[in-house]
């Protein structure tokens, strides 16, 4: 099975966090859509299986209108075979949704949404420069849920001055709209972002390690409390509601990326990215080439690339799939790594199987990186 992704790279205004491709300047919107539609056309023989997720990102893509993303839903539906029951997921701000939206996008073939909260409080929502207010994520959720059966909301923990009780009442607000699936990120500092630069000169301080590590382990214990299955690191869903698009990604599926700055992968050791720049994408394809970098994994890479993906996914990682994939070597290697965590009880063996132990669930990260072959 194959993946779809379209990456939209305009913004209402920039996030002080985010270091995703994106522009606040909407010049060229028409000739990027028109650029997508044609990389699409140059692409068509890359994806040899069936589409069982798309997925709208960016960026923003709640900024195109409903009749833009139906568009594009049925561009792929005549290029590309679909499989029964996919996927179609968009990415949407608070601030760009009605109801009647809502109704349209789902009308145009979108059956499950992400809502990019980020928090219910106004003092985060100003540190971040989102582009919405609480009331507004609050009509939002309430729309979203009332709408669509199938949708995530997106939270960010670790936020600077904040305590343990208000994250207990951002995740409670979200709770509220019994949302099927969660997404939540720690707020990291990116370089080159205005939130790098805040830092710097002392302006904002971020929480320590052991205060942000205290509201993780908060949400992994009111989340499974109630039924939901943190089936990776970031991501908690009820039976039923994993997201297809994430775990086709996790599990080396093929996926095909239109857009600047998109990534596509074949699923063996071919990756490829998009220029990230608006401009020089839409002068490319103008003409009637993609501007693009291509990588080859080596054997290594994609060994390390198993074990860090693997150690955030409650299925862990295989000892017979290393074998069998990497050779004998590598799993020997594995298990020599492996051995001082195992007695630190932050790794065990379930069966053929490597699994991190909820004491150590925050710091898969880490150890991933003990096992990586350097
Ligand atoms: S809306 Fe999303 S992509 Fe755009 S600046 Fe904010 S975090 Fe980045």
């Amino acid at each position: 099975m194959s993946n779809l992704y379209f990456h939209y790279p305009f913004c209402k205004q920039a996030c002080h966090y985010c270091n995703f491709h994106f522009s606040t300047n909407q010049k060229e919107v028409d000739q990027l859509e028109e650029g997508m539609l044609k990389e699409l056309d140059l692409r068509l023989t890359e994806l040899k299986t069936p589409l069982e997720s798309i997925y709208f990102g960016g960026g923003s893509p709640s900024l195109l209108s409903a009749d833009k993303l139906s568009n594009l839903i049925h561009q792929s539906k005549a290029k590309f075979s679909f499989h029964d029951g996919i996927e179609i997921t968009l990415e949407v701000n608070p601030d760009d949704v009605s109801k009647s939206y809502l109704k349209d996008v789902k009308e145009a073939g979108v059956n499950r949404l992400s809502l990019g909260v980020q928090s219910f409080y106004e003092k985060d929502l100003k540190l971040m420069n989102r582009a919405h207010s609480v009331d507004q994520a609050l009509q939002s959720m309430e729309w979203v849920s009332s709408v669509f059966s199938n949708f995530s909301v997106d939270l960010i923990y670790g936020m600077p001055n904040s305590t343990l009780k208000e994250w207990e009442t951002n995740l409670n607000q979200a709770l509220k709209f019994n949302p099927p699936h969660i997404s939540t990120y720690a707020l990291t500092v990116e370089e080159k972002t205005a939130l790098y630069y805040q830092v710097e000169k002392g302006e904002v301080f971020l929480l320590i390690e052991e205060d942000v590590k205290a509201q993780y382990d908060f949400l992994v214990k009111r989340l499974e409390a109630l039924n939901f299955i943190n089936y990776e690191f970031s991501n908690f869903g009820k039976k039923d509601f994993f997201s297809i698009n994430n775990q086709n990604y996790w599990n080396g599926k093929p996926y095909l990326g239109i857009g600047p700055s998109a990534h596509s992968y074949d699923g063996a050791s071919t990756r490829t990215w998009n220029v990230s720049n608006n401009h020089k994408y839409v002068a490319a394809l103008k003409k009637g080439f993609l501007d693009n970098e291509t990588e080859r994994l080596s054997k290594k890479d994609q060994y390390n690339e198993y074990v860090m993906i693997g150690l955030r996914k409650i299925e862990g990682l295989s000892k017979e799939h290393v074998e069998k994939t990497f050779g004998k070597t590598y799993a020997a290697y594995l298990e020599s790594q492996v051995s001082r965590h195992l007695e630190e009880r932050n790794l065990f063996w379930d069966g053929d199987f490597l699994k991190i132990t909820p004491k150590a669930k925050f710091l898969s990260d880490g150890l991933a990186a003990d096992l990586f072959k350097i």
